[in-house]
């Protein structure tokens, strides 16, 4: 990191104490400055007096409910979401994810895949929020070049159409965050597109399979009843 940049500021926000403190611990190691509160009303005051680059946001709090902070955040601003949901909370990740969390986490989860999650957000913020215009997306198996329209994997080109080049562009340009079918499909048809969301797995699948036919490392991901998220294999 450059000395340009200050520690990014995390917020988090969790009624439970223990978690609350392992996660406060492990964001402060990991080079963060962080600020801890247990329910959604301060959170909200938080945000807006003193704005956070990412907020961990526990969904299930006493009073306000995690949904409504995302949803009233999300009014303000354009702060990254990383939720913490229970088990069995599938219907509240879809919703959650819907109002414009960036990812979410399944409790219980191990301190260090939430230090990775939260970095792999910030990564893309500073990806796409540079001024440097660079259309080049790189990792570990694989080099997109959106001006040339050329995704390569071990050196050789794949063999893309222009719509499963634009797929694969999306998935990797929001590397280590989710996307629903709903925002591929925005991104990539267009909202005015009318047809069935299920266009979205079949270029998926397809560019999944001839991301396999040149490496065995797994890039994407599928989020059941949700989307898919892009990894970049050299961090997990
Ligand atoms: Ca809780």
């Amino acid at each position: 990191m450059g000395n340009m940049m200050a520690k990014p500021k995390i917020l988090v926000v969790e009624d439970e104490a223990s978690i609350r403190k392992i996660v406060q611990t492990y964001l402060e190691s990991a080079g963060f400055s962080v600020t801890c509160v247990d329910n959604g009303r301060d959170a909200l005051t938080l945000a807006l007096s003193n704005p956070p680059d990412l907020v961990v946001l526990d969904l299930n709090l006493p009073g306000m409910d995690g949904m409504e902070v995302a949803a009233r955040l999300r009014e303000s601003s354009d702060v990254y979401i990383l939720m913490l949901t229970a088990r069995g909370e599938e219907a509240d990740r879809v919703a959650g994810l819907r109002l414009g969390a960036d990812d979410y986490l399944t409790k219980p989860f191990s301190p260090r895949e939430m230090v990775a999650r939260v970095e792999a957000i910030l990564r893309r913020q500073r990806d796409v929020g540079g001024s440097r215009q660079d259309h080049t997306l790189r990792f570990a198996h694989l080099v997109i070049d959106l001006d040339r329209h050329e995704a390569v994997v071990a050196e050789r080109p794949l063999d893309l159409t222009v719509t499963e080049f634009q797929v694969l562009w999306a998935l990797a340009a929001s590397a280590g965050r989710v996307l629903t079918r709903d925002q591929l499909l925005t991104q990539v048809w267009g909202s005015s597109f009318y047809g069935n969301d299920r266009v979205v797995d079949v270029y998926v699948g397809q560019v999944r399979r001839k991301l396999q036919e040149q490496s065995d490392a797994p890039m994407i991901e599928t989020i059941r009843g949700i989307g898919y998220k892009f990894v970049d294999p050299k961090q997990t």
